[in-house]
């Protein structure tokens, strides 16, 4: 699995999410980012810096 945790990007968030695939885990964030930020404009370097911060989660938890 692969998880993306928003607090890497904003501060203090405590919302994550995890998927099979890192395209699902950018839709998500993406989702997530709209609806708890604010932000209705999804800049291009915002999808880099959410691709940037997944990772495996069993890095996480191993
Ligand atoms: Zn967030």
């Amino acid at each position: 699995m692969r998880l993306f945790e928003c607090g890497t990007l904003v501060p203090g968030c405590e919302w994550h999410t995890r998927a099979d695939e890192d395209a699902e885990v950018v839709r998500r964030s993406v989702e997530h980012m709209r609806q708890a930020h604010g932000e209705t404009i999804i800049r291009e370097n915002m999808v880099e810096n959410i691709k940037a911060r997944i990772r495996d989660e069993n890095q996480v938890e191993a």
